[in-house]
């Protein structure tokens, strides 16, 4: 068993399969884009799979493939099926904008893909649009469709709500799990990388934030009853609507829960452990993989540098990437 200093068993390893997306949500990528990767910066299907064998090895159990869109990276269904058939990991999962969702599931399902999270901030096409910059909401219900159509269930919607965007769709986003046995997570916005203006007719830096204890009680008129979480429901606090198929999930990285119940690490698309999400320390590991070293230790030493918790609250943010290039 693979635990911290802090004694949080560490199971869970999510990998950022690429920092590229067709999508950029405001939040997430700045209006140009990222760079598109040097040749050689990413690493390999090969290099990631001897990761995750290594991984495995120290007790690593569950597998969160993220991005970027990890459905426009080439050969992900190989990627999920070497993965999924690594001895010791027991699941598979992956965070999509649902793009791609409804062409790939069949693949994915059958490469061994046990369920997917979606991101879905609005139900309101236009709105969608602007907050992802030209994304298509259809295509997010028609992969949501097919993810149900090929047993990548249960279905976790992702919900980043900012203050003057959707906050307003708060009710109609958690009624979705009345008549739906989707899991709706509401995400406190965090400040990675995306301080600047978003552009026309989004607020300001400062006045985007809404805490999860806000958005609670925004809800109030729902009768929100505590819940059993979902399998894999990490840091987020469940609750269910008298006689809802699904259920609603508030996910604050901001307060303490968060942390206290860590229990991940992350792998980026070029090569480095991020202990944590909300600090920018990071362990190398492609020089490792490339030389056929074994990545243990560097493994062991992620673990070792996973701080107690984050600084957000004393003002000190992660800053040498985008959450494009980390996966979330
Ligand atoms: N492209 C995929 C997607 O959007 O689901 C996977 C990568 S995306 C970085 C993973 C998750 O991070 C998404 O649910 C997204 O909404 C969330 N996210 C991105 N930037 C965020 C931010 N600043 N605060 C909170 N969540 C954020
Ligand atoms: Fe792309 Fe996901 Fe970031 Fe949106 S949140 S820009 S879909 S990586």
């Amino acid at each position: 068993m693979l635990t911290d200093r802090f004694r949080r068993p560490i199971t869970y390893l999510r990998i950022s399969v690429t920092p590229r997306c067709n999508l950029r949500c405001v939040y997430c990528m700045p209006p140009e884009g990222l760079p598109a990767p040097r040749d050689g910066e990413l690493l390999t299907n090969d290099e990631i799979v001897s990761f995750v064998r290594a991984a495995a090895r120290q007790g690593i159990r569950r597998v969160r493939l993220t991005g970027g869109e990890p459905l426009i990276r080439r050969g992900i269904e190989d990627l999920v099926r070497e993965i999924a058939a690594t001895p010791g990991i027991e699941e598979v999962s992956l965070t999509t904008n649902a793009m791609l969702l409804a062409k790939k599931a069949p693949a994915l399902t059958a490469a061994g893909l046990t369920r997917v999270n979606v991101s879905l901030d609005t139900l309101d096409a236009e709105k969608f649009r602007r907050i992802t910059r030209g994304g298509q909401i259809e295509r997010v219900f028609a992969g949501i469709a097919a993810a149900e159509t090929h047993g990548l269930t249960p279905v976790k919607i992702n919900t980043v709500v900012v203050r003057g965007v959707n906050d307003d769709e708060l009710t109609a986003l958690a009624r979705l799990t009345v008549e739906h046995p989707w899991h709706v997570r509401f995400i406190e916005l965090m400040p990675v990388s995306n301080a600047q203006e978003w552009g026309p007719g989004f607020p300001a830096d400062g006045e985007r934030y809404i805490s999860v204890q806000e958005m609670h009680a925004r809800l109030a008129h729902l009768g929100l009853e505590p819940a059993e979480a979902p399998r894999g429901n990490g840091p987020a606090r469940t609750f269910r609507i008298p006689g809802a198929l699904g259920t609603v999930g508030f996910i604050s990285p901001l307060g303490e829960h968060f942390c206290q119940t860590c229990n991940r690490l992350r792998l980026t698309a070029d090569g480095a452990l991020r202990p944590c999400l909300l600090m920018d320390a990071e362990v190398q590991v492609k020089e490792q993989l490339r030389a056929a070293r074994d990545v243990s230790p560097r493994l062991l030493e992620a673990v070792s540098l996973k701080p107690a918790g984050h600084e957000l609250l004393q003002q000190r943010y992660p800053e040498a990437r985008h959450m494009a290039q980390i996966g979330g």
